[in-house]
């Protein structure tokens, strides 16, 4: 088995020279396995709960650049809003106002960069966007008037399964959305580049596809294990 450290520099070589970086999925891994993969000089990482991403901003060295990449309920955003850098699963303009206005309120040096999250897979709908529905909230007023946030791209989560070209049908479907809206809202902006698709079993597809952020959880740390 290759340590961790290893995994690290495996994906530093693959992505070597490509527009794609890795964010280090981090959910139920213990704080030793995250310094690993910090001391090999990785310093992106994603978590998916709340309460897991407080306890290891606030154990972990703050040069850390911490993404959300779970579902966000709005009463918890004022948790993260002081140090988190992206939020990739906004998921409402309803979430999309509070992290607005939680970011004003700690008066951040710099705004909370946010993602659509985008539902491609035709399982676990239950969290995500239609491309139509992002439109719609670009379009609104109470969006123009947001200050505090930035718009970096889209993420989507494909469905669990082998069959590839189910999969790069789905990441073509998330970079159709994302070149829609570029063109659409964001053509002179330059802070909307990133399409955040792959994970361990399907990062290869996702970059062949134009990805521009993998999500890469047990392939760095091993299998999860759920039971504490
Ligand atoms: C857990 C998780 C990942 C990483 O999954 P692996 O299969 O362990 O690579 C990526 N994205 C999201 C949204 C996740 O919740």
């Amino acid at each position: 088995m290759p340590t961790i450290a290893e995994n690290i520099l495996f994906f530093d070589d693959k992505l070597k020279n490509t527009p794609c970086r890795l964010v280090a999925v981090t959910k139920t891994q213990p704080m030793e396995a995250i310094m690993e993969a910090y001391h090999a000089g990785h310093r992106l990482f994603g978590e998916n709960r709340v309460q897991e991403l407080l306890e290891k901003h606030e154990q972990l060295p703050h040069d850390i650049e911490w993404h959300l990449i779970g579902h966000l309920q709005t009463n918890k955003v004022k948790q993260i809003a002081s140090f988190i850098n992206t939020i990739q699963s906004v998921d409402s303009l309803k979430l999309l106002k509070e992290i607005n206005m939680r970011a004003e309120a700690w008066n951040r040096s710099k705004p909370i960069n946010c993602m659509f999250q985008i539902a491609i897979a035709d399982e676990d709908t239950k969290y995500g966007m239609s491309c139509d529905e992002v439109e719609e909230i670009l379009q609104s007023e109470e969006y123009r008037s947001m200050n505090y946030i930035r718009i970096t791209g889209v993420m989507g989560i494909a469905t669990n399964t082998d069959n590839e070209e189910k999969l790069r049908q789905e990441f073509r479907h998330l970079r159709d959305c994302f070149n829609r809206l570029k063109e659409t809202f964001f053509f002179a902006n330059p802070d909307f580049t990133e399409i955040s698709m792959g994970m361990t079993s399907d990062y290869e597809l996702a970059i062949a596809e134009g990805s521009t952020m993998i999500r890469v959880g047990s392939g760095i740390f091993g299998q999860r294990n759920y039971r504490k």
